[in-house]
Order: structure tokens, then C-alpha cells, then sequence
């Protein structure tokens, strides 16, 4: 069966106070279904037409990791975000965040850093090692913590240009900043317990 390109839980123009409607038009209707589209034509036939994007980017290389990758990241992405989720944690990953970063601020700041500072496109994730413990790392292009066995990722942001170029140019950083007011931290938190 060939993966689909689901609709967003919100409206294009929804996170128009920090990512326009165009951004999303552009972003997630064309790049995100481009990932989606190659990667149908590339494992028509073969191995890998049967199984998950997360089975799909465990095993694969190439072509077929890059844009299966690119496609799980981007929903990864596009599903955390809302126009009236959960500014802040609570529960046990508030605890962990408090723990191990000293506030949601002090992460924040870690955070934001970690993504600025990747050199070209990619990623910037959060994610829960096999104790709990949360872990920031950067993944170049397609990159992503699935491919880390002990990882589980709960939070990405997208570094690629295309995903603030229109509305930030080159201000990566102010970027970044703003995407805390969109992101539903009820999402990571699901995520992050299960
Ligand atoms: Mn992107």
C-alpha cells in the first residue's frame, strides 16, 4: 500500500502567527509530499514496499532512507505543532526536563543553540534514552534518532531553509525562538510516556 500524505489537524493558516500560510502551503503540501511521492515510486516492486516508514528507514540507504526519513520527519514535525497547544511539559517529562536542564527555559536555550549551530540542512531533535534520560542531537539532512537503536525521538525541529526561508530569510535563530508558541508540548509529552 502506498504511504498517503495526511491531512493536518489544523488549517493551513493556523500558525500564521509565527509560520505563515504560505510556508505551510509550500512545505508541507509540496516538499513534504514530494519525500512522499519519490519514495512510492522507489520501493514500487521491491523489499520495501510493504513495510512502515519507520521499518522502511531502519534498514534502508540511499535514496529510499533519505526520502522515507524525510517523510517521517516531516509528520514528525507538522503533528507537534498547533495554534492552541500546551505552552510548557508537565508530568514526568517536565521532571526530566527540570532534572537534567535546570528549567524549560535553560532547554529551550540548548535547544535553540543545537539547531543553530548545524552547518547546512537538518534536524535538531529531542529524544528519551531506554532510562528516560533525554538526549539533544543534530541530524544532518534525512538524519534521524530512529536509526540510534537506544533513541527513542519525541520532538524535531526543521532546519532546513525551506521550512523558515519565506518568513525569516536567514534569521534561523528568530526562527527557531518563535517555534516554541506553536509547538503542543501535550504531544511530546504523549510521546515521551509511552
Ligand atoms: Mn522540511
Amino acid at each position: 500500500m502506498a504511504h498517503e500524505l495526511p491531512k493536518l489537524p489544523y488549517a493551513h493558516d493556523a500558525l500564521a502567527q509565527v509560520i505563515s500560510e504560505e510556508t505551510v502551503n509550500y512545505h508541507y503540501g509540496k516538499h513534504e509530499r514530494a519525500y512522499i511521492d519519490n519514495l512510492n515510486k522507489l520501493i514500487a516492486g521491491t523489499e520495501f514496499e510493504k513495510l512502515s516508514l519507520e521499518e522502511i528507514i531502519r534498514i534502508s540507504d540511499g535514496a529510499v532512507y533519505n526520502n522515507a526519513s524525510q517523510a517521517w520527519n516531516h509528520l514528525f514535525y507538522f503533528m507537534a505543532l498547533s495554534p492552541n497547544g500546551a505552552f510548557e511539559p508537565s508530568g514526568k517529562l517536565a521532571e526530566a526536563i527540570n532534572e537534567q536542564f535546570g528549567s524549560l527555559d535553560e532547554f529551550k536555550e540548548k535547544f535553540e543553540a543545537e539547531g543553530l549551530s548545524l552547518f547546512g540542512s537538518g534536524w535538531v531533535w529531542l529524544s528519551k534514552d531506554k532510562k528516560g534520560k533525554l538526549v539533544i542531537t543534530k541530524g544532518f539532512n534525512a538524519g534521524s534518532p530512529l536509526t540510534t537503536p537506544d533513541l527513542t525521538p519525541i520532538l524535531c525541529f526543521d532546519v532546513w531553509e525551506h521550512a523558515y526561508y519565506l518568513d525569516y530569510q536567514n534569521r534561523r535563530a528568530e526562527y527557531l525562538h518563535r517555534l516554541w508558541e506553536i509547538l503542543d508540548w501535550k504531544v511530546v509529552e504523549a510521546r515521551y510516556e509511552q
